[in-house]
């Protein structure tokens, strides 16, 4: 699928360590996969928060230099992943703001369903915005609500939004993580060995930092982070989990654990599924790298049929912008993807893909593994078709570009021209992810959406 779906964010919280803003720093970096167009970091020394964003990789917009002036024990961070336009330094992240309370900080994965409704209600009482971000309005939410305390200008704030967000606020002394009482996104506590506690969007940032994972935040709750105390946790929400399926599908790291459970181990099962579900006659198994090879190990444990390397992936291209003509796009394709000629010509071959989005990607590497000899081609997808926007927090294509959504399964078949074309269906992804009760969202392949 490589760039057609594109997570928003990625959120990061240090708390009690007197390196927060380095620590903050490195998981950045671990999550830098969930956005790589601009990355931010505030910290506060108890007296004053220093804020640091600007467009560009982890690497790029942080050095050792920047990172001293981001002294004090707590710290928060932020990955965006953003339209190629779009290039407002204001729209990157942490949020700032100073108010009657004092100074505060946020960041936020995902996307809230009523921010125009709230937006345009707190414009028509005054407020003044600086950027298109919905996050802008959890500052004016919690500036203007009429609480004494941060903590319950939170509650009060986080009351009248709606959609999906995993958040982290830092005030000079304290730092609050909360999730949407859905849990659309993930969230995770993690003890530091040196003292100090993180959350993370990803575990994968806790293994880089050497923090212990504690648990998952609770959808719907709120933490509370002091210095020299534990986290105080309030359930704000009831919850009602409904994760969202498509971290497991492509987004999260496969070395990161994610409500629950491993990502790498969670992705085999689906290949194991397509295989059981899916099957056929083939010589060889081969993925589309990277989002497809635990998929393709799963398919090829579960049926036998050899694994290989068939398609090589160059990983040091960035993103390409020239794609005038026909021939451009092909060589985009294969400036990214090259094919092992020596495994694939005269085989019979399974392509395993994460998703099909649009549909030319995947033609593109049918075409390419023909053109490598291969005898034929079966594309196999380890999620069920995508005919659906995403609203909470993740980047897809109109409806009128999702070619599952305008093609039935055979036509996609013909349009990409694989010998055949199957999906994983909606109840073998659940199985794949163990869901005993209804906890995922899978809107993006049904359409039926819960808020
Ligand atoms: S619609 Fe799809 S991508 Fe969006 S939260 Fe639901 S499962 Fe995830």
């Amino acid at each position: 699928m490589l760039e057609d779906i594109n997570e928003k964010c990625a959120v990061v919280g240090i708390h009690g360590n007197n390196e927060a803003s380095k620590l903050a720093y490195f998981s950045l970096h671990a999550l830098q996969h969930r956005g790589q167009e601009a990355a931010g970091i505030s910290s506060s020394n108890g007296k004053k928060l220093q804020t640091i964003k600007k467009r560009g990789l982890v690497m790029r917009v942080f050095d050792e230099k920047k990172l001293e002036t981001l002294r004090g024990f707590s710290a928060i961070g932020h990955t965006r992943y953003s339209t190629a336009g779009d290039d407002s330094i204001l729209d990157a992240q942490p949020v700032f703001a100073r108010y009657d309370l004092g100074e505060m900080a946020i960041v936020h994965n995902g996307n809230l369903t009523n921010a125009e409704e709230v937006r345009n209600k707190l414009i028509a009482n005054g407020a003044i915005f600086q950027t298109f971000m919905d996050t802008e309005n959890l500052i004016h939410l919690i500036a203007k609500s009429e609480q004494k305390k941060l903590v319950d200008r939170i509650i009060d704030a986080v009351q009248r939004i709606e959609g999906a967000f995993s958040l982290v606020f830092l005030s000079r002394t304290k730092m609050f993580a909360m999730r949407d009482r859905f849990g659309f996104r993930p969230l995770s506590l993690g003890k530091l060995s040196n003292g100090g506690y993180i959350v993370a969007s990803e575990t994968c940032a806790f293994d880089l930092v050497g923090a212990e994972f504690i648990r998952d935040v609770e959808p719907g709750e709120l933490l509370i982070f002091e210095k020299d105390k534990k986290p105080q946790s309030i359930k704000v929400f009831e919850p009602t989990p409904k994760h969202c399926i498509f971290e497991y599908v492509y987004f999260a790291r496969p070395d990161s654990k994610i409500f629950g459970q491993s990502v790498y181990q969670t992705r085999k099962n689906m290949g194991k599924e397509l295989a059981h579900v899916k099957p056929v006659e083939a010589d060889v198994v081969i993925p589309v790298p990277d989002g497809g090879v635990p998929s393709a190990i799963g398919y090829s444990q579960e049926s036998g049929i050899p694994y290989e390397m068939g398609i090589m992936r160059n990983h040091y291209i960035g993103r390409t912008f020239i794609e005038p003509t026909q021939e451009m796009r092909d060589l985009k394709v294969k400036m990214k993807l090259s094919p092992m000629i020596d495994i694939i010509r005269g085989k019979r071959v399974i392509v395993i893909d994460d998703s099909i989005v649009r549909g030319t990607t995947s033609k593109r590497i049918v075409k390419m593994l023909k053109e490598a000899g291969a005898k034929e081609v079966h594309m196999r997808v380890s999620s069920p078709p995508t005919t659906d926007p995403c609203y909470y927090g993740v980047d897809t294509p109109d409806k009128s570009k999702l070619i599952a959504a305008n093609m039935t399964q055979d036509a996609i078949c013909k349009y990409i021209e694989a010998d055949s074309l199957a999906y994983l269906d909606k109840s073998a992804l659940l199985r794949s992810v163990n869901s005993k009760e209804d906890n995922y969202c899978t809107a993006c392949f049904t359409g039926e959406y819960i808020v």
